[in-house]
């Protein structure tokens, strides 16, 4: 018999749980991304059998042949999520299946194999439930969770990589703000270099698109900006500039429409250079349930510096803040570009705007298991 191409497979997972496991480190002392806990989730894939058991074991090394493609082309696609401690203790999972639909259209963007998105999810619970000692509790922690997807064959031919491994690693977060709470950014626009533009990859969770942003990002650090505000348009027209994402953030601005007189939150389009960010679609669907009746607009389209300036000047620019599972709502404060400052809105003495508060609640209470809503799953 010939060798049958195999899917992922939740009923054949091996827990290989570890002896010794790793101390718990203090809520307070957590750095992100740093400290991981015990276990790995990993499957593998070869291009004649498919995917392997799923196991779960002691989390380790990797051996991998130094002409692995991941390491030369950059195959190599990502998720972040994370998961909550409600007050009974349950570990909560929020909208998991979208990180998971999310990675395997990644995948498919750079050659990398793809996998039933079910059949994932289920033994990715089955690993948050295992780790559930290192969920932290308390608003404002969690434990990240990390899928990866990397090709491993060992093949330095620009093509299609003949094995892969899926692996998922998990880090606890603290509060990023600790005690003294939530503080707003400033942003440093820019429209060169571009984190994205149409055709590219930028609307996909791809290795490839992360190290090209650092080198911008520490120069506005030294200027004293937060995050970078990632521009499209040409460079040299600035009325053409118009907003994509800020850092690792889709963005969402509050404004009075010049046209109609009205509250309009808006975000960007998916229009194949924005990342479509879960917290994203969260916060829409929630603006439109919630914030319609009240006489909002809610839309996606596309919006100007130019715009942004005129609304701040004439003081109908209400809010505006980035979105992302990180910290779910960063509050903006002002945004540099062409040689001035842009004002966000914010009131004197204020680290967050009104709706940005509102929003960032209505979605914590769901994930912290406050609110029930068919979003959020426990593990
Ligand atoms: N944009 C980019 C470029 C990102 O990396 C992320 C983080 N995944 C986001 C936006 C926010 O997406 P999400 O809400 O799914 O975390």
């Amino acid at each position: 018999m010939g060798s049958i191409s195999k899917d992922i497979d939740s009923t054949k997972l091996l827990v290989k749980q570890a002896d010794k496991l790793k101390p718990l480190q203090p809520a307070d002392k957590l750095q992100f991304g740093r400290s991981f806990t015990d276990h790995i989730l990993s499957v593998s894939w070869d291009v004649n059998t498919g995917w392997t058991e799923p196991v779960i074991e002691p989390y380790k090394s990797l051996e991998l042949d130094p002409a692995a493609a991941v390491f030369h082309y950059a195959f190599c696609c990502f998720e972040g999520m994370k998961a909550y401690k409600d007050a009974q203790g349950n570990v909560r999972l929020f909208r998991p299946e979208r990180n998971i639909q999310r990675l395997n259209r990644s995948a498919a963007r750079v050659a990398l194999p793809t996998f039933n998105e079910n059949e994932l999810l289920k033994v990715l619970i089955e690993y948050a439930r295992l780790e559930s000692r290192w969920v932290p509790e308390g608003r404002g922690f969690a434990l990240y969770l990390r899928p990866t997807l990397i090709g491993t064959g060992a093949d330095v031919s620009v093509s299609r990589p003949r094995s892969a491994l899926l692996y998922v690693i998990a880090s606890p977060v603290g509060n990023y703000f600790g005690s003294s709470g939530v503080k707003a950014i400033s942003l440093e626009a820019a429209s060169s270099p571009v984190r994205a533009w149409p055709g590219g990859a930028g609307d996909n969770k791809v290795g490839g698109n992360y190290a090209p942003t650092i080198v911008a990002q520490e120069q506005a650090s030294e200027r004293g900006l937060q995050q970078v505000l990632w521009l499209l348009g040409d460079p040299s027209v600035p009325e053409e500039h118009y907003i994509t994402e800020a850092g690792t953030m889709n963005l969402f601005v509050a404004w009075v429409n010049p046209e109609t007189n009205t509250k309009e939150l808006l975000t960007p389009p998916l229009d194949g250079t924005i990342l479509p960010g879960i917290t994203r679609d969260s916060i829409l669907d929630l603006a439109r349930e919630r914030l319609v009746p009240d006489g909002w607009t809610v839309s996606e389209k596309r919006v100007y510096m130019r715009e942004i300036k005129e609304a701040s000047e004439q003081g109908r620019l209400l809010d505006f803040f980035g979105a992302g599972t990180a910290l779910i709502v960063s509050p903006i404060r002002s945004i540099t570009w062409n040689g001035g400052v842009v004002d966000c809105g914010l009131k004197e003495g204020h680290e967050i705007g009104d709706l940005a508060q509102t929003v960032k609640k209505w979605i914590e209470d769901i994930q912290y298991g406050e609110t029930e809503h068919p979003w959020s799953i426990v593990a």
